[in-house]
């Protein structure tokens, strides 16, 4: 199932166009699907589920990629490294913390307070106990 984050038309930073385009803008060759929405104005971006133009979340600067990579760093290892703990459960219990519901629960989705406010929360070394 695909979640549907809106396609961005202009960017929330800085206000300028956001075009769908190829995604060696970025990386200087295409990478993974190939596609991505960029601001024509700053560095934000954000990428899309492979074989649709659906974004994966929210655009991204500099800023909230770097949240979302801290965030990531510390919630991944917990459905990696713990075989009774399933990737949607870890989503589910941290969801249920942040009080949001489950569908929505997704970093890339995440503006800056909510990345703020994950990280705390992962930053709590039992913060999933009570998954199961
Ligand atoms: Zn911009």
């Amino acid at each position: 199932m695909i979640d549907n984050y809106p396609i961005p038309t202009s960017c929330s930073y800085c206000s300028n166009e956001v075009i769908y385009t190829s995604n060696a803008v970025i990386y200087g060759r295409e990478y993974g699907n190939g596609r991505c929405y960029k601001c024509t104005g700053c560095d934000a971006y954000v990428g899309v589920h492979t074989g649709t133009n659906i974004p994966l979340g929210r655009l991204a600067n500099r800023e909230l990629r770097e949240l979302k990579k801290d965030c990531h760093a510390l919630f991944d290892p917990v459905w990696k490294q713990n075989k009774n703990i399933k990737r949607e459960h870890a989503y589910g219990r941290l969801a249920n913390v942040l009080g949001i519901p489950h569908g929505e629960c997704h970093f890339g989705w995440f503006d800056r307070d909510m990345l703020h406010q994950a990280l705390t929360i992962l930053r709590q070394p039992d913060w999933y106990k009570g998954v199961s």
